[in-house]
């Protein structure tokens, strides 16, 4: 846990012999608890206080990386219970658990379908993350057969889980070059397991009932030094996976407790679809950051990264579109020009509705920092003036002939002073983006 600057001038000599370049103890203290300097600029710190200091200076859930190169998955690094309070930073990676006991064609298919599960909403791309290879089979050279599939057919980083220690041997030793989570899914081998996870220096998942074996376990380990430690509780009822969860994100950054401050993986089991979505998406919310779903489809993956999208986005810094006009399939100089702020959510809503209505026409995103249609209204970000310049500022004019622009129902008010301001006929749109298609086929 971060100290504050007080708490680390406790720590230090206090003789302001300014051998670290700062004029006194308080000062170099207040530059250590901002980051702006290094405790190795003082020479005369006790092996206690440096002891101190180093670990407070630790982020309190490491950073874990699964996978190579541009797609790998990195979670951790969380510092905050509450989005409000900051943001959560890395997104969880949800995943898909293959058995290895599936026949060619339907491995094949399974493989394909997890592969598509790729999606666009509001300009940001999403996508699965992980396939999860399980042994079921107790048979090693299926487990290493299906491996070497999903290496050859999918970019999906990989998590390898198995109760034998050789077969888990024989399939780290195929995917060890992509980097995979080693999931045992037996405690009773993580001493071995472990050993290989440091030896080739692949991330663990670490397993348990509940926090008080979980955290033995870790203990057992630690001499081994894995760097790269992911939790999971063996549970599955969601209200007490919740609290797990709460208490190991609580422990790592209130109480700055080590052996907890790792990212957390859940299981879902399948069963009843709703309620496998319920679970997932309470768990995403509270404090997963990686999920594996033993089964799943499209409506509830791309549900469940919606949910992932709002909660990872930052809540100071709402999703934004690049201010300007944009084209919508192939508008001449007498098709519709509307306008609406350059809030990601209402751009891609209006988007989606002028696309439905296949009428070709150009959407002017006015500068709003983010701000939806009336938010933006009410702080004055989308005002007659500011419509007006931005007009002006993308050219607008030359782009139609008939000096028309379509503003949003809900701000119908601004009319006449948006008319003298820019020397532009305005129409009053409709309210709702619903409304959009049926308003543009009588826009002539
Ligand atoms: Fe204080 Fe250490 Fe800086 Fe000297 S070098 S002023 S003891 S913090």
């Amino acid at each position: 846990m971060a100290l504050s600057g007080l708490e680390i001038y406790k720590l230090l000599p206090k003789t302001n012999c300014r051998k670290c370049g700062f004029p006194t103890c308080l000062a170099f203290a207040l530059a250590l608890a901002k980051k702006s300097t290094d405790i190795s600029k003082c020479p005369y710190l006790s092996d206690e206080a440096k002891a101190i200091l180093e670990s407070s200076s630790q982020p309190p859930i490491k950073l874990v990386t699964i996978g190579t190169g541009d797609d790998a998955l990195a979670v951790g690094n969380e510092t905050v219970l509450f989005r409000h309070e900051e943001k959560f930073r890395n997104p969880a990676g949800l995943g898909l658990i293959l058995e290895d006991n599936l026949s060619e064609s339907k491995l094949k298919e399974s493989v394909d379908f997890i592969n598509k599960l790729q999606f666009e909403r509001v300009g940001q791309k999403l996508s699965a993350s992980l396939i999860a290879v399980k042994n079921v089979s107790g048979d090693s050279d299926k487990f290493s057969a299906t491996i070497k599939f999903v290496i050859e057919n999918s970019k999906l980083n990989l998590v390898l889980m198995a109760d034998e220690l050789k077969i888990m041997h024989e399939g780290i030793k195929i995917a060890k070059d992509r980097r995979p989570l080693i999931f045992p899914t037996n405690e009773k081998n993580i001493l071995d397991v472990a050993k290989l996870a440091k030896e080739l220096s692949l991330p663990l998942a670490v397993s348990s009932n509940n926090l008080d074996l979980l955290s033995e376990v870790i203990k057992s380990i630690s001499e081994l030094k894995v760097e790269d430690l992911i939790l999971n509780i063996k549970e599955d009822k969601i209200s007490q996976n919740l609290e797990n969860l709460t208490q190991i994100r609580r422990l790592a950054l209130k109480r700055n407790f080590r052996l907890f401050g790792f990212p957390v993986l859940a299981v879902i089991k399948k069963g009843d679809l709703f309620n496998d979505t319920l679970s997932a998406g309470a768990l995403l919310v509270k404090y997963a950051s990686i999920i594996l779903l033993e089964g799943t489809t499209v409506a509830q993956i791309l549900s469940l990264l919606t949910l992932r999208q709002n909660i990872y986005s930052d809540p100071q810094k709402p999703l934004q579109v690049e201010p300007k006009i944009y084209q919508i399939g192939s508008p001449t100089k007498r098709s519709p020009l509307l306008v609406t702020t350059n809030f990601s959510l209402t751009y891609y809503t209006v988007l989606s509705e002028v696309e439905a209505s296949k009428i070709s026409s150009y959407i002017l995103s006015v500068d709003t920092e983010g701000m939806s249609v009336l938010t933006a209204w009410a702080a004055e970000k989308f005002t007659a003036e500011k419509i007006s310049q931005s007009i002006k500022q993308y050219d607008a004019g030359n782009l139609v002939e008939h000096k028309i622009i379509i503003i949003p129902g809900y701000v119908a008010v601004m009319s006449a002073d948006l008319e003298e301001k820019s020397g532009w006929q305005v129409l009053v749109g409709p309210r709702e983006a619903s409304g959009i298609t049926g308003f543009l086929k009588n826009f002539n």
